[in-house]
């Protein structure tokens, strides 16, 4: 067999895993991975809790130490950006001049942070996605001063538990949801996490729509809405969404639709597949294409992008699996880990099954989530990790609720 190179773009969880996996199954070419950030790979999850708490220092969020990126034998190439693809000539261009050829190809390049207009000409205002971002954001943080987080999804509704957290900032979250997390969660767990951040002190202004920044000698002063009212705020945290990091492809024959377009394999075109949450794939069990920001997915992800990229190449393309996960996702907000299997999102009804609200901080809930009668999702907080395992099997695939309600009501038993 004549050597071979594999490229992977991205050198975060999904490239990682991908880079890991192509080593553990024996691949022992050339194995490039180029990203654009200058760090060491780094866990993101613990920069929204621990980090910005001040719990753990950032070492911390270390991925690998360098002896097992070494055992790797990378050719790790970072502060480097892949600039272009051509798939019919198997070619990626860096933005330091280099062309690579492959023989196979990972795209695990993530997504970056939504902004608002403007944002970028005041200081004080930022978004939050990497170690840097992170620096700066506390570089403008002081103690007891004002914070408007704007956008009320997981990412925002962390970083307002993080900073508001034993009363070190005074925190606003200023959202067009009516309660917080609505879009992920639904009303009725969105209705109790508004309540436990109201009782941590964080002001929260649903239902309002933000027209722009306000601004004084070049510095954020608050946060302008519809309504003529200004949230007053010395820094503010942008947390609106994001966007695939996908431009690079343009011309490159790939389809690129909200994410790189994958089939059930996780395969873009021939020997080139993607992972983690640039990945817009077609899921084999849920019968729709999914794209996920979840952590636990990158790594899956990219070990069967690796998998299957080797079968491919050795002329095996049998032996390639599907890939379909049962979606897990997990958030973290004061005492509260809400933790999520299956597809919560585009529900049409949203069950609370069981809800023990005794403990005002920490509600016990286990949601059920359905699409057109099929149950599809389940979120639990407060929950035994056994009982949540149980409830994970209940939405691996959709399933009408008559055929699985006398399971539901068994493993929801063990609640009391
Ligand atoms: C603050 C924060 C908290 C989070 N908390 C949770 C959580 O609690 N639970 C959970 O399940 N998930 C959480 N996530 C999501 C989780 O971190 C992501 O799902 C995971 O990082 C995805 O990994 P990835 O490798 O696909 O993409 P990324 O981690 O985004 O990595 C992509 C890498 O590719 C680089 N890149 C982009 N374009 C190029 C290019 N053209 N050339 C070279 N390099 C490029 C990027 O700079 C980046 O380094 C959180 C994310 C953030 C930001």
């Amino acid at each position: 067999m004549s050597p071979r190179t594999i490229v992977v773009v991205g050198a975060s969880a999904a490239g990682i895993a991908t880079a890991e996996t192509l080593r553990r199954k024996g691949y022992d070419g050339r194995l490039v991975v180029v990203g654009d950030e200058k760090h060491l790979p780094y866990e993101r999850p613990p920069l929204s809790k621990q980090v910005l708490t001040g719990e753990w220092d950032e070492d911390r969020t270390a991925m690998r130490d360098t002896a097992s990126l070494e055992e790797c034998a990378l050719d790790l190439r970072l502060g480097v950006r892949a600039t272009g693809l051509d798939a019919a000539a198997r070619r990626v261009t860096l933005d330091d001049g280099a062309v690579l050829g492959y023989d196979g190809l990972v795209i695990a390049t993530g997504v970056r942070p939504r902004t608002l207009p403007g944002a970028g000409e005041l200081s004080g205002v930022h978004t939050l996605r990497t170690l840097d971002d992170l620096a700066a954001l506390r570089a403008s943080l002081r103690a007891g001063g004002t914070v408007a987080v704007i956008g009320s999804g997981p990412l925002g509704m962390e970083v307002a538990a993080s900073l508001a957290k034993g009363g070190a900032h005074r925190v606003t979250v200023v959202t067009d949801e009516p309660v917080p997390m609505e879009r992920v969660f639904g009303a009725e767990v969105g209705t109790l996490l508004d309540r436990v951040h109201r009782g941590k002190g964080v002001t929260l202004r649903t239902g309002q729509t933000v027209t722009g920044l306000a601004g004084a000698r070049g510095a954020v002063t608050g946060v302008e809405l519809a309504s003529g009212e200004t949230v007053p705020a010395d820094t503010v945290v942008v947390a609106i969404g994001s966007t695939p990091n996908t431009e690079w492809l343009a011309d490159s024959g790939l389809t690129v639709d909200r994410g790189i377009h994958c089939d059930a394999y996780s395969a873009a075109a021939p020997r080139v597949y993607a992972a983690g949450d640039v990945a817009h794939w077609h899921h084999p069990v849920q019968g729709e294409r999914v794209r996920t920001e979840h952590r636990i997915n990158a790594t899956e992800q990219g070990a069967v992008a690796a998998h299957n990229l080797l079968a491919e190449l050795d002329g095996i393309p049998e032996q390639r699996g599907e890939y379909a996960p049962v979606p897990y996702f997990w958030s973290d907000q004061y005492a509260l880990k809400l933790q999520a299997y299956g597809l919560l999102h585009g529900a049409d009804r949203v069950e609370l099954r069981y809800a023990d609200l005794g403990d005002p901080d920490r509600p016990r809930v286990v949601a059920f989530y359905f699409r057109q009668g099929l149950l599809r999702g389940v979120l639990g907080t407060g929950i035994p990790p056994r009982v949540l395992r149980e409830a994970r099997g209940l939405v691996a695939r959709p399933q009408p609720w008559d055929g699985i309600r006398d399971r539901a009501d068994d493993v929801l038993a063990a609640l009391g």
